[in-house]
């Protein structure tokens, strides 16, 4: 026989026998295009099918495993036109069940009298009899009961696919993953981590033998993960530190100090600082500056700016929408405006005449001088081209993908780069994730700011609540109101008795418990709710779904003091300024992370206006609510980004940040995180970058 070789992994999944045109599309849909991609496609659950249950002991109503022998012979029943049931009568030494199947007449020649299946499903009681309505079952071989394996893979599937066959699919890439594959982590790291082979892992997570593989194996795909990640920002910081950047070595932060209503923040100072130093060589800088909102990172941004000018360059911000770009614009051009610095705002809405003159003056092409460009995706489209580009700087770089970022860096040859991120992330983990730039740490707020009164409140103050709001508003003030959710969606399948992917401790093994979901509130059938309660007021609605230009005129109105209450998803996290905001209500506040919460927060006591955040908790009683109740208990008490990061990473691990760190510019080469997001533990992800890092430098010192 011939045997493959380990090619045949990267071949198109057509390569597998029963995969043609239709269903390759299918699998497309999922992102699967090469066999190997299979492997990466993780089950979402596991039906724990290996512990199986008299019928007298099972749980009742829940899903289960039970093995019965078929004791009558099935037949099918046409209850009408187009439905009929397929009935037969099952049993083991403890009762008989009754099995049911609606519309699968088809499986009558599956089950055989006398033989025996394992059968997975909700099993009922009714008297003294068991009911089992449409179960899954497998036939059950008394000789070899090993060939049932204890876990059943759910996978995410999409229409056309079934779990039999993509469980084949996946069956069939392991096989071929089987011979003579490497493991790309070098051994000495796995051991040294006590981690399992690529081999043991990739087999473990879509095919358990049990728990603790299971644990073990997400481990190690996690670990991996996380040192390819690390690998490709080294190389990554290793080619774009290049000479070759225009050295900006004039300009002078005290020219833009002066003429400041404030002095700068020691913080500030420090940043400003690092940045000149960068600026002034022709290595191009590669910095983000991390700080909490209403820092004031806009001034930093500034005085970067003002070296790039002073010394001979052109300066270009992006912000991710109209409204941000608007207002950098006021601020910066009023300010530059008296130091004879010329600033032109460019976005979608820029009449197309003016953007032709701003495109000309920009590449050098007309008299007309403009030295600082502020705007929106609309920098990076096409037309634009910049002469004499030295600084490009990005305002909350996780809104923005990475292709956008890249294009506008590509404006100009190894311009200096600057990032502006406004959540806070620890330390120890923003010097891991932003591997490849170099940190600028803004932990020192302005002197002067309120604190925002905090609460934290259960459905039992809905009424109150609604009073305050009506109160606020009576004063002239306005309210946000966050819902985790969009729409209100139709409950899932139920999917009790499963395991989910997540729900295991990867370091123990041990299953912890899912929580219960309570429902949430959705911005848009809730806006409908308070519209109906306070017709008096002007409530609007905003969130990722409508259109650009739809979000930024309800935004723009609700600057302009048009909308009373708006009711959104958290699409409002990002940096816009409403001074008179002096109500944010959180619904379902559990459902947030701590550092997003404080986001949020942050929205309101912009101004003189006394303000404050509720944070209302749909969770069910019990220890959940005890481990919320904590949660938010740290909200009412700390009011430093930074420190509320550095809880959140305690008690939810390192995937909140790295999502917020990842989403934007900084997954290169296609890389895509799958299972290091749900990472619970920060140590596994440090010890990963430690080892890619020593790898690195040991390949280097080999070359
Ligand atoms: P963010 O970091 O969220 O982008 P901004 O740059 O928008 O924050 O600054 C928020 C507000 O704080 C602005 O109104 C700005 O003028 C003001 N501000 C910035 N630095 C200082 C300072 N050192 N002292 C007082 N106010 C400041
Ligand atoms: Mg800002």
């Amino acid at each position: 026989m011939e045997i493959k070789n380990d090619n045949s992994l990267n071949a198109p999944v057509t390569d597998i026998s029963g995969v043609g045109k239709v269903r390759a599309a299918a699998l497309a849909k999922l992102g699967i295009e090469k066999v190997n991609d299979l492997l990466l496609h993780y089950p979402r659950a596991y039906e724990h099918r290996g512990d199986v249950k008299l019928l007298e002991n099972c749980i009742y109503g829940e899903k289960q495993a039970t093995l019965l022998t078929v004791g009558t012979e099935p037949k099918v029943a046409r209850i009408k036109r187009g439905m009929n049931l397929l009935k037969f009568r099952a049993y083991d030494e403890s009762g008989v069940a009754e099995i049911t199947f609606f519309n699968q007449d088809y499986l009558k020649s599956f089950f055989e009298l006398g033989a025996t299946y394992r059968f997975f499903g909700k099993v009922e009681k009714k008297g003294k009899k068991f009911e089992l309505s449409s179960p899954a079952a497998e036939r059950y071989d008394e000789q070899h009961p090993e060939k049932l394996p204890p876990f059943v893979s759910v996978y995410p599937l999409c229409e056309g696919l079934s779990q039999k066959a993509v469980t084949g699919y996946v069956q069939e890439a392991l096989r071929r993953a089987s011979i003579g594959q490497e493991d790309p982590i070098p051994s000495e790291y796995l051991v040294k981590n006590k981690l399992p082979t690529l081999a043991f892992a990739q087999k473990n997570i879509h095919f358990p033998a049990d728990y603790r593989s299971l644990a073990a194996a997400k481990r190690r795909l996690i670990y991996g993960e996380f040192f390819d990640f690390a690998l490709s920002l080294l190389s990554k910081k290793k080619t774009e530190r290049r000479r070759g950047a225009p050295a900006c070595e004039k300009g002078d932060a005290h020219e833009l100090a002066a003429l400041l209503p404030y002095d700068l923040t020691g913080a500030q100072k420090r940043v400003v600082e690092e940045i000149q130093r960068d600026m002034k060589t022709d290595v191009p800088m590669q910095r983000i500056i991390v700080g909490d909102v209403g820092s004031g990172k806009t001034v930093c941004a500034m005085a970067a700016m003002l070296f790039a000018v002073r010394s001979g360059r052109r300066a270009a911000l992006m912000a991710p929408t109209e409204i941000l770009a608007n207002q950098h614009y006021d601020d910066v051009s009023e300010l530059f405006g008296k130091l004879g610095i010329n600033v032109a705002l460019l976005t979608g809405s820029t009449p197309q005449s003016r953007k032709k003159k701003i495109y000309q003056a920009i590449s050098g092409e007309s008299d007309e001088r403009i030295d600082v460009v502020i705007g929106t995706h609309a920098l990076i489209s096409d037309a634009v081209r910049f002469e004499n580009l030295g600084i490009v700087i990005t305002d909350e770089q996780h809104r923005f993908g990475i292709n956008q970022r890249d294009a506008l860096t590509k404006k100009g040859e190894h311009v200096h780069n600057l990032v502006m991120s406004a959540t806070p992330i620890p330390r120890t983990l923003a010097l891991t994730l932003y591997g490849d730039l170099d940190v600028s740490i803004l932990d020192e707020m302005p002197p002067g700011r309120q604190k925002v009164d905090t609460f934290a409140v259960d459905e039992s103050y809905r009424a109150r609540l609604d009073k305050f709001i009506e109160k606020q508003v009576s004063e002239g003030g306005q309210v946000y109101i966050v819902c985790p959710a969009v729409e209100d969606s139709p409950e899932k399948e139920n999917e009790v008795g499963e395991v989910g992917l997540f729900d295991i401790d990867i370091f123990t093994g041990e299953v912890i418990e899912r929580p219960a979901k309570t429902p949430l509130k959705a911005a848009v059938t809730y806006c409908d709710e308070l519209r109906a309660k306070m017709p008096e007021l002007r409530i609007e609605f905003v969130h990722g779904k409508l259109k650009a230009a739809e979000k930024d005129r309800i935004m723009c109105d609700f600057a302009a003091g048009e909308i009373d209450i708006l009711v959104s998803t958290t699409v409002i996290e990002v940096g816009v300024n409403v001074p008179n905001a002096s109500l944010m209500i959180v619904e379902n506040a559990e459902r947030f992370g701590l550092s997003q919460l404080h986001q949020l927060r942050g929205r309101v006591g912009r101004g003189a206006r006394k303000s404050y955040c509720i944070l209302v908790s749909g969770e069910p009683d019990g220890e959940q609510k005890e481990a919320s109740a904590h949660r938010l208990n740290i909200m009412k008490t700390t009011y430093s980004g930074f420190d509320i990061a550095e809880r959140d990473l305690e008690m939810r691990g390192p995937g909140d940040f790295i999502a917020s760190a990842s989403t934007g510019f900084r997954q290169s080469g296609g890389l895509r995180f799958r299972l290091a997001d749900m990472c619970s533990d920060a140590s596994l992800m440090q010890a990963a970058f430690a080892d890619a890092r020593e790898w690195c430098e040991k390949m280097d010192a080999g070359d």
